[in-house]
């Protein structure tokens, strides 16, 4: 059965978070069904860490409600206490209990299972986690990211209603974190678990969720898969929080095509706006190729090898920069010259306004965390 037909677990309706009379969450709606992995994404002070605190009960919601299987958890004057919610946190800090051995760790929160019933389960969660063989240890003989997975398997042991992780791999390096995040993302599905996750590191949502929340000033600005967010920006700041690219200007011919500097682009939709508006193009590196032969023609002024593939910076004849990624098994040396073809399939254009004009901007990920 669809996932979108069934009734949510979790439905957060128009919340309001405040402090001192102040919103740091405001009017915040979004469902999370079984099974499902989501994300709220955004910039530091943006509300997510005080939403998934009102999921979990530790933050009262001064307007609005928070139902977990239909049942009301959260609304102005009532909060039912966390322990009573049925589910299991991740912290950044690992949050072990230090004097327990990790198989106490583990099994900490089995209630109601005989003894050999609760080492079944942690031997099982341990193995998943290639910790086989480290139950007799103390937590600090484990690494970092051995007792971030030790964390995640005793939130896990339970079987809790969902897991809330709030920024779990912001202590760990930049591989170890996207690792980590493909892991508890395979462990989920494994174990059916239903996950919120909050991080401002746009690697960790992408390696995670199936679904994003980008968050700005307490509100949600679109909940969408990653591939949408990327591809498909609903304004400029998310176009510019996500990923990579460049801001182009142009003009509307008609509904479907933009004149550019760079030439006439066609995208797969209709935009809603009169011929003649002025618009900015958003162009992502992995919509720039570099071909041998193209009525464009650019320079590399730069180039950040990445493994797989380098990032180019081009900049054409008469001074436009655009960014291109392409696999590094062909090297195009600064100041190469080369083709440029626009593929301009998920063409996402934003209306300019006044005070925009003859802004032209290229943005490196300055959110991300290991830009
Ligand atoms: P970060 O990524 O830095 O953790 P965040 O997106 O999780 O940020 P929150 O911690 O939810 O943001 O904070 C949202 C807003 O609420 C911020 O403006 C913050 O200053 C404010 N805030 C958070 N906690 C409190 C508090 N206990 N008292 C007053 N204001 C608070």
């Amino acid at each position: 059965m669809d996932p979108e037909q069934q009734e949510p677990l979790l439905t957060l309706n128009k919340i309001h978070c405040c402090y001192g009379g102040v919103d740091a969450v405001h009017r915040l709606s979004f469902r999370v069904h079984q099974g499902q992995i989501v994300c709220l994404l955004g910039p530091s002070g943006c509300g997510k860490t005080t939403t998934l605190r009102a999921i979990a009960g530790f933050e009262p919601v001064c307007n609005g409600e928070v139902r977990l299987g239909g049942e009301v958890i959260s609304a102005a004057g009532y909060t039912l206490p966390p322990e009573r919610r049925r589910m299991g946190m991740v912290f950044q800090d690992y949050a072990l209990f230090p004097h327990l051995t990790i198989y106490d760790n583990v099994t900490f929160g089995l209630r109601g299972l005989s003894r050999r019933e609760r080492r079944a389960r942690a031997d099982e969660l341990l193995e998943l986690v290639d910790l086989r063989g480290y139950g007799s240890r103390y937590p600090h003989e484990l690494s970092g990211g051995q007792q971030q997975r030790v964390s995640l398997i005793r939130a896990v042991a339970p079987r809790p209603a969902m897991v809330l992780l709030d920024e779990p791999f912001s202590n760990l390096d930049v591989d170890l974190r996207e690792r980590l995040s493909r892991e508890f993302h395979d462990i989920f599905r494994d174990q059916g678990v239903t996950a919120v996750l909050v991080t401002h590191d746009q690697h960790e949502a992408f390696a995670m969720a199936d679904e994003i929340g980008l968050m700005r000033d307490g509100r949600l600005l679109q909940w969408d898969t990653p591939f949408n967010l990327y591809h498909e920006p609903v304004d400029r700041f998310t176009a510019e929080f996500i990923g990579q690219g460049t801001l182009i200007g142009g003009r509307l011919l008609d509904h479907e095509r933009v004149e550019t500097p760079l030439g006439v682009l066609r995208g797969n939709r209709a935009f809603p706006w009169n011929p003649g508006t002025e618009v900015d193009v958003l162009l992502r590196p992995d919509d720039v190729r570099i071909t041998a032969i193209a009525p464009l023609q650019g320079r590399v002024v730069k180039r950040a090898f990445k493994g797989a593939e380098t990032l180019y910076t081009l900049r054409t004849a008469d001074g436009h920069q655009l960014l291109a990624l392409a696999p590094s098994s062909i090297d195009h040396p600064v100041d190469a010259q080369v083709g440029i073809q626009i593929d301009t399939e998920h063409l996402v254009a934003f209306p300019r306004h006044e005070q925009e004009a003859g802004e032209e901007t290229l943005w490196y990920p300055l959110h991300a965390a290991n830009a």
